[in-house]
């Protein structure tokens, strides 16, 4: 399918984004998303480019990247590359995950930077984006490994920190466990139990209950806010998840306590089909517990099939979640959802679906919204998580889920009333990125030239 074109008055950006920034395609992909929406914003707004807001949006406030040595079990040298870009802090201290993948490099954990300025913005929430990680590949290390690497890196992240400034949390390949290295390397350098330096924290330390859940149940939150917009619910539909990590788990879950039913989920050597829908103590004990693969589940769960190297897409569905990883989605996967009747697409992980699939599957009026609305959950609650270290105080998992819903449900209405405001009804797309923007924008005027 053939590009859109950009709106003239935002074409001399991203023509600037991409000759600053060679070789980072997945960057280039997430500010392209976004630039094409803004063209009646900016015509709205002149004194938005009158004070190069968004070239100013495009172009990271810091980027750090640093060495990162450590010894393996082996007493072999082994060395990383550490991130950290601190986007943009109009509207708070820089928040955003850490991800730690071998495919990481520095356009990869941009677009991740880029994309959480918007979401965290949609959240209403005081929070700034940032994203950081390494190439490091936890798959197949010990703990003592994990440990060794997160002390390491935090060695030099530490100085770039602080519940003011940056507030890195999970992502990719970092989960409590990571996050709780992490923390234990922070406090012994600085001598200071700063619980809202990092979120996603265990909850006898400072965590937030629901945080572990929160991208996950907020992406399925959203999906029944799409479907009760049309009348509809959950009862009794088919759903899919992508991926098997945090989110794709907890989407599964909240799924099939609103009734519906997730017949298949994936991970990167394949994907497996349970038509009774997905035992969910299995998949938590594989993936969580053994740290094992999805075609172990088929093993152990009488009529699941495990089909290796397949795409998932391929399964018939009504609702389709892409809970995995960047670029997961193509357009041969859009259109074999298309021919297997779905309906709904909402993206849980951050820019799952490529731009060509996006218009295949939107072309084919098939319902779509975007990740930084979806899956802005997750650093919803981490959000929460700082609210309650700030006052010291642990809130119940029951108002703890209650404020997530109460986020979603407005991020979701905030999409559609600007969405209609700037004239595209129902588009989820224009929606999030104009009210992520516009927000961002005004902050940043109000600062001045900084
Ligand atoms: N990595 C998550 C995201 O993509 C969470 C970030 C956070 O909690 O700071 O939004």
């Amino acid at each position: 399918m053939t590009e859109t074109v950009l709106p003239a008055s935002v074409a001399s950006v991203f023509e600037e984004v991409i000759r600053r920034n060679p070789g980072e395609g997945e960057f280039h992909q997430a500010v392209r998303e976004v630039l094409e929406s803004l063209g009646p914003v900016v015509a709205k707004h002149p004194e938005y480019a009158d004070a190069e807001v968004i070239r100013r949006l495009c172009e990271p406030e810091r980027q750090v990247i640093f060495r990162v040595p450590w010894t393996d079990d082996a007493g072999r040298v082994q060395l990383n590359r550490g991130f950290r870009v601190e986007f943009n802090s109009a509207l708070g201290p820089y928040k955003g995950g850490l991800r730690f993948h071998p495919s990481v490099y520095l356009g990869i954990v941009k677009f991740l930077g880029f994309e959480q300025i918007f979401k965290n913005s949609l959240t209403g929430l005081p929070i700034g984006g940032a994203k950081g990680g390494s190439d490091f590949d936890p798959k197949g290390r010990s703990d003592a490994e994990v440990m060794r690497f997160c002390q390491s890196f935090m060695i030099e992240l530490y100085r770039h920190l602080g519940e003011h400034t940056d507030v890195p949390a999970g992502d990719i390949g970092v989960g409590t466990r990571e996050i709780g290295y992490l923390f234990g390397q922070y406090k012994r350098i600085t001598n200071r139990f700063e619980s809202g330096v990092l979120t996603g924290k265990g909850l006898t330390w400072g965590g937030s209950q629901v945080r572990t859940e929160a991208t996950g149940y907020g992406a399925v939150f959203f999906v029944d806010e799409i479907l009760r917009t049309a009348g509809e619910s959950f009862e009794g539909r088919r759903a899919i998840v992508s991926g098997s990590g945090n989110v794709a788990i907890y989407a599964i879950e909240k799924i099939h306590e609103l009734g519906g039913r997730v017949v298949a989920c994936s991970d990167s050597n394949g994907y497996i089909v349970d038509e009774a829908g997905i035992d969910l103590d299995l998949l938590k004990d594989i993936k969580d517990v053994r740290r094992g693969r999805i075609s172990e589940y088929a093993a152990q769960r009488p009529g699941a099939v495990s089909v290796p190297g397949g795409v998932i897409w391929d399964v018939p569905t009504d609702i389709a979640l892409p809970c995995a990883t960047q670029n997961e989605l193509g357009e041969n996967g859009a259109a074999a959802l298309i021919r297997g009747g779905c309906r709904v697409v909402a993206e849980g992980a951050n820019m799952p679906t490529t731009p060509g699939a996006v218009r295949a599957l939107r072309a084919a009026g098939v319902r779509f919204a975007p990740g930084k609305a979806v899956n802005a959950g997750g650093v919803a609650t981490s959000a929460l998580e700082m609210q309650q270290n700030a006052s010291r105080d642990s809130w119940s998992f029951e108002y703890t889920e209650q404020r997530l819903a109460e986020i979603v449900r407005s991020i979701h209405d905030r999409c559609l009333e600007t969405a209609e405001s700037y004239g595209a009804p129902g588009d989820y797309v224009a929606g999030a990125n104009i009210a992520g923007f516009t927000r961002v924008a005004d902050a940043m005027l109000a600062q001045g030239v900084v």
